[in-house]
């Protein structure tokens, strides 16, 4: 769907086409290494093989003795097995003695099990035996062998490419080697707020005696593009002027990706689209059916996309979390740029203004059974921060019906990685 607006963009899409718009026109960044203490976070280029096998050996998951599983077969308290102990093999050590017929080899956790053995009796299993050592079970016979190559095999793919590098990724690089893995470039991320009304937050003094606001959008942005995995490239705020825009738009030129907040609704100063046109950009796409946030414009210029949000600080970052971070995410190698999310029951009545999809700021209360229980952080006016600073995630509301009823599901986006948190580690 869609019609064509202003500069031939696309216009009122529905907001999943909108990102899907987006992320179309997008290619990945090109790869660089980084040291394994500098990979978290980051999104392998391409795919991981390992060179050797993990385990690279046989070796025992116990402390025990490495035993025929034969010898010990109906062992028990009563009638013990009795072997004869011919050496002891610690973890870095590999044995040189053959486990023959009514002997066995003390081995400690990891070590290589020694030619001959098939079983590994844990020592609890034993009386400890110096010379010689009697078996008192045989639940143990052929086990507690982690065989060679169990975990890994040589040259097979161990990581796809799009990996997201967390502590278990990097933990598997390192044994297999791989010191600097090949990962995507952070996008770096330019940020210019725009109005003649901002300062930054140095310039408080000027707030107090009310002339101004502080352009709280350069500072959530900028966070909102680190924490999304881009890095913030600070272009300041430029004037309500296309001229001085113009300038200050300037600074993104290297940059991997633009974001503008402010100037893009139909205000006699809103000049941020004529200004990316007027620099050789473009502009494919422009509003979006959506609440808050519908004066969202995308596009490109100088050869980097531009994502133009609303001003509105709450519009800002709602605008940002559905298409900024897929973007920055996209740019960034992740193969699944998006928020996976997750089914609520509403705690109240909602009644909509327009059947546009609606995101409200909500507080998840976990319930006795079922989906947690979303609660609305207050009133929902796109000019109050402080309701999206209270929220654990946006509930989504579809357009229609204009009235849901207390004790609907329907799906929320949870605002960070952990799905809003929880008090109890539920193990
Ligand atoms: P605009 O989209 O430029 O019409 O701005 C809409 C509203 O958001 C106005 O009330 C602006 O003052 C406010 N606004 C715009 N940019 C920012 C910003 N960077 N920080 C805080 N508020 C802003
Ligand atoms: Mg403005």
């Amino acid at each position: 769907m869609g019609d064509r607006g202003p500069q031939g963009a696309v216009t009122r899409l529905a907001v999943a086409d909108a990102s899907a718009h987006m992320l179309a026109r997008l290619t990945p960044l090109d790869a660089e290494r980084v040291s394994l203490s500098s990979a978290r976070g980051r999104v392998l280029a391409g795919e991981v093989r390992s060179t050797v096998a993990l385990p690279p050996w046989d070796n025992s998951s116990m402390d025990g003795f490495a035993v025929r599983a034969q010898d010990i077969r109906g062992a028990s308290s009563d009638r013990p097995v009795k072997l004869r102990v011919i050496e002891t093999i610690a973890a870095g050590e590999r044995g040189v003695r053959v486990v023959g017929a009514g002997e066995a080899s003390r081995i400690m956790t990891g070590a290589p099990v020694p030619e001959g053995a098939d079983s590994v009796v844990r020592v609890e299993d034993t009386d400890g035996g110096a010379a010689t050592v009697q078996v008192r079970d045989d639940r143990d016979a052929a086990r507690n062998i982690r065989p060679r190559g169990e975990d890994v095999m040589p040259w097979r793919a161990v990581f796809a490419p799009g990996t997201l590098l967390g502590p278990s990724q990097i933990g598997v690089l390192s044994s297999i080697g791989v010191a600097y893995p090949v990962v995507v470039r952070r996008p770096r991320v330019a940020v210019l707020a725009t109005g003649d009304e901002l300062v930054p937050v140095e310039q408080f003094a000027r707030v107090e005696s009310g002339e101004r606001i502080v352009s709280s959008n350069s500072y959530s942005l900028e966070a909102a593009v680190d924490a999304a995995g881009g890095e913030p490239v600070s272009l300041g705020i430029a004037p309500d002027d296309p001229r001085g825009l113009a300038e200050c738009l300037r600074g993104a030129e290297g940059c991997d990706m633009v974001v503008t907040s402010g100037g893009v609704s139909v205000g006699d100063f809103d000049y941020t689209r004529t200004v990316v046109e007027a620099l050789g950009g473009t502009l494919s796409l422009w509003r979006v059916r959506m609440r808050p946030g519908a004066p969202v414009g995308f596009g490109s210029v100088f050869g980097i996309p531009w994502l133009g949000l609303p001003g509105n600080p709450v519009s800002a970052l709602v605008t940002f979390e559905l298409f900024g971070r897929p973007i920055v995410r996209t740019l960034g190698g992740h193969r699944r740029p998006h928020r996976r999310a997750i089914e609520v029951v509403t705690a109240e009545p909602i009644r909509l203004a327009a059947p546009l999809t609606h995101f409200m700021r909500v507080v998840l209360e976990d319930a006795p059974s079922g989906p947690p229980v979303a609660r609305l952080t207050g009133a929902q006016s796109s000019g109050m921060l402080t309701s999206m600073g209270a929220a654990d995630a946006l509930l989504v509301v579809p357009p229609e019906p204009l009235d849901v009823a207390a004790g609907t599901v329907l799906r929320a986006i949870p605002l960070d990685g952990d799905l809003g948190g929880s008090e109890v580690l539920a193990v």
